[in-house]
């Protein structure tokens, strides 16, 4: 059995946070309709401040780290659904990842220069215009035995919102509906999304006609556009009320919240063994001139150091 995070010694001094109501599925009884809340609440403040990111850049992120919460509560198996972005815009790369059991994790490569240039122009930049033109790839990996499923489309839209509701119905044919949101508060940095599925006909008691069909997942969408970014965003706003605010109107439901956590699963022993994997002569190159090799964790933005007499390569160990 693998050791569970909190319990990994090994691990670097990273916070251990968990936040129980971290995502609240529900679906609307009769209607063609399945949903997730999510609040990251406090985690988003722990998870972004790690980096030392622009605050542009940082709501982007968050906004990242919500859409992959609210993915991977989807998943039926043990595994993980990952978000990467790569354009051409001052924000080069973009990976978020949320496992089954909700231990979220990103990291953004930046463009320094590009960035300046376009912060000076503007302090609020669109996610487009962060990003530019090029790629988003969402991939599901559930382990060994199962295929892994890939999509990629390109970058289209404004808002990380719609570049992934136009993946959805690019890739997946599948209508989502999405809003996420992520800003600086009185409490910190607090980042949320919501996110509607029209699913076919599974959700309800019964089968309606695909008029009555469209006609729920429009009012559904409608509903659903009334929240607000400060209602989303506001700690003292349970999801459940947040729902039956939207929608006590169309027979809600609401199931069994999922908890999110720091997703990091980075170790010394992790990388010790990677570390083992290379040549005596590689491992001899990455050494610095103190006689430390330095491995750095993108995630959670931490250098690890191993002295390079303590390595032994695997290849001369046989
Ligand atoms: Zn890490």
């Amino acid at each position: 059995m693998e050791t569970p995070a909190f319990l990994d010694r090994d691990r670097p001094d990273v916070p251990d946070l968990v936040v129980p109501g971290g995502v609240t599925p529900f679906y609307l009884k009769g209607r063609p309709v399945r949903g997730r809340m999510v609040h990251l609440g406090v985690l988003a403040d722990v998870l972004l401040t790690r980096h030392d990111h622009p605050a542009a850049v940082t709501r982007l992120a968050g906004k990242a780290l919500a859409l992959v919460a609210a993915l991977a509560s989807a998943l039926k198996f043990k595994g993980s659904f990952s978000l990467q972005i790569k354009g051409d815009g001052p924000v080069s790369m973009l990976v978020a990842d949320c496992t089954d059991t909700g231990a979220l994790r990103f990291y953004a490569r930046t463009e320094e220069d590009a960035l300046n240039t376009l912060l000076a122009e503007t302090s609020t930049p669109t996610d487009r215009e962060l990003l530019g033109n090029g790629y988003l790839a969402l991939t599901i990996d559930q382990g060994p035995d199962m295929e892994r499923h890939q999509g990629i489309v390109e970058i289209a839209g404004d808002d990380l919102a719609t570049m992934a509701s136009h993946y959805f119905a690019t890739s997946e044919q599948h209508a989502c509906w999405l809003f996420l949101s992520c800003k600086m508060t009185d409490a910190g940095w607090r980042a949320g999304g919501l996110i509607l599925e029209r699913i076919a006909g599974e959700g309800g008691t019964h089968v309606v006609g695909d008029a009555d069909a469209d006609a729920n997942w429009e009012t559904a969408t409608i509903l659903a556009s009334t929240l607000s970014a400060r209602e989303l965003l506001d700690d003292s706003l349970s999801a459940p009320e947040l729902l039956h605010r939207l929608f006590h109107q169309e027979d809600l439901h609401v199931s069994q919240p999922r908890a999110l956590a720091y997703g990091c699963r980075c170790s010394r022993a992790r990388l010790v063994d990677v570390l083992q994997g290379f040549s005596n002569d590689d491992l001899d190159h990455m050494a610095q001139d103190d006689g430390q090799i330095v491995m750095n964790c993108e995630f959670c933005n931490i250098d690890f150091r191993f002295p390079r007499k303590d390595i032994l390569s695997r290849a001369e160990q046989d």
